[in-house]
């Protein structure tokens, strides 16, 4: 009776091991479920923010504003300004205002030492020929070479037309449109733009690829205002292919900031709005610790009030997009 109490005793307190398993696996079962349900409640809630954050937050994490106690005065500019200046943004979206335009000079005109110009045509902005010349000039002093070539600067629409249709000919309309500016979105219609070549002893033009020697254009034109424009890793960003024998002019703190922080000029019309001149400025120092501030200013219908430093030199560019762009030198 004992023995039997005993073991009835057992049956109560200890289930049998198949029962155990069941119940066991029951609730590792539910266990799984909650866990699962908690993941997706989780990281579905996160994972949309990450495809949104685009939208609502800068792609590019700011550096640090400056706030300065310059006094400044407010200049007047129309509207139709915005599409001049050394910052505009010319591409297939953003075209180039046609502008009349007697600021361009002849690179022949005006050369100095240590480089080649293919002929008389080549024109640029006169405001960019010194930084040209002194980048050329720096360049040739260090490595001696003299047959890089200013082969094409300024083209007028008329030009890139031409240009345009005989890569069609050649490639396709596809292959034309996805790989070379539309008359009218070619960045040397802007004439802040310089191709480079390789003069050759038979009077050839080679293609200058920034190799060798030339890589010193490459690494160092930033301190001379320059940017290689169509660089290799943002092909899908500016629409042209790797091109870097095209040096655009934008400005040296532009052109210093955008190298260091690996902007594309899409990118850093984008970026500089995060300094509107209410908030805190950018500051860029170059290689000969000159400080500049930079800032952005939208545009309004018909005149805008630019905010400028009362006693200090200032350029404004337009954007050719929607506003304008101060640049300060402190
Ligand atoms: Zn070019």
């Amino acid at each position: 009776m004992q023995h039997y109490r005993y073991r009835g005793s057992r049956k109560q307190r200890y289930a049998p091991p198949h029962s155990r398993i069941i119940t066991w696996i029951f609730f590792s079962v539910i266990a799984c479920i909650v866990v699962a349900g908690l993941a997706v409640c989780l990281i579905y809630p996160w994972k949309a923010s990450q495809t949104q954050e685009p939208e609502t937050t800068p792609v590019f994490a700011p550096v640090p504003a400056v706030q300065t106690s310059l006094e400044y005065r407010t200049v007047q500019y129309p509207r139709d300004q915005i599409a001049r200046g050394p910052l505009i943004l010319v591409n297939n979206e953003h075209l180039c205002e046609f502008l009349e335009d007697s600021s361009l000079i002849s690179v022949y005109d005006k050369k100095g030492t240590g480089y080649k110009v293919s002929d008389t045509t080549v024109k640029i902005q006169a405001s960019i020929i010194d930084p040209f010349n002194e980048m050329m000039e720096t360049f040739y002093q260090f490595t001696g070479y003299s047959d890089v070539m200013a082969a094409s600067g300024y083209r007028s629409k008329e030009h890139q037309t031409r240009i345009f249709n005989n890569n069609a000919l050649e490639n396709g309309l596809t292959q034309a449109e996805k790989w070379i500016a539309r008359p009218g979105g070619s960045e040397h219609h802007t004439g802040y733009v310089i191709d480079l070549s390789i003069y050759t002893e038979q009077g050839l033009s080679l293609d200058y690829d920034g190799t060798g020697e030339c890589r010193w254009i490459n690494a160092n034109c930033q301190e001379y205002g320059f940017v290689v424009r169509y660089p290799q890793d943002k092909t899908e960003l500016t629409g042209i292919d790797y091109e870097p024998w095209h040096f655009r002019y934008v400005g040296k703190p532009h052109a210093i900031f955008m190298t260091e922080q690996n902007l594309c000029l899409e990118e850093y019309i984008e970026y500089i709005k995060q300094y509107p001149f209410e908030k805190g400025h950018l500051q860029v120092t170059d290689g000969d610790d000159v400080t500049y501030e930079i800032y952005y200013v939208p545009a309004q219908d018909g005149f805008t009030g630019v905010p400028v430093p009362k006693d200090k030199s200032y350029e404004i560019s337009g954007n050719n997009v929607d506003g304008f762009i101060v640049t300060v030198t402190l």
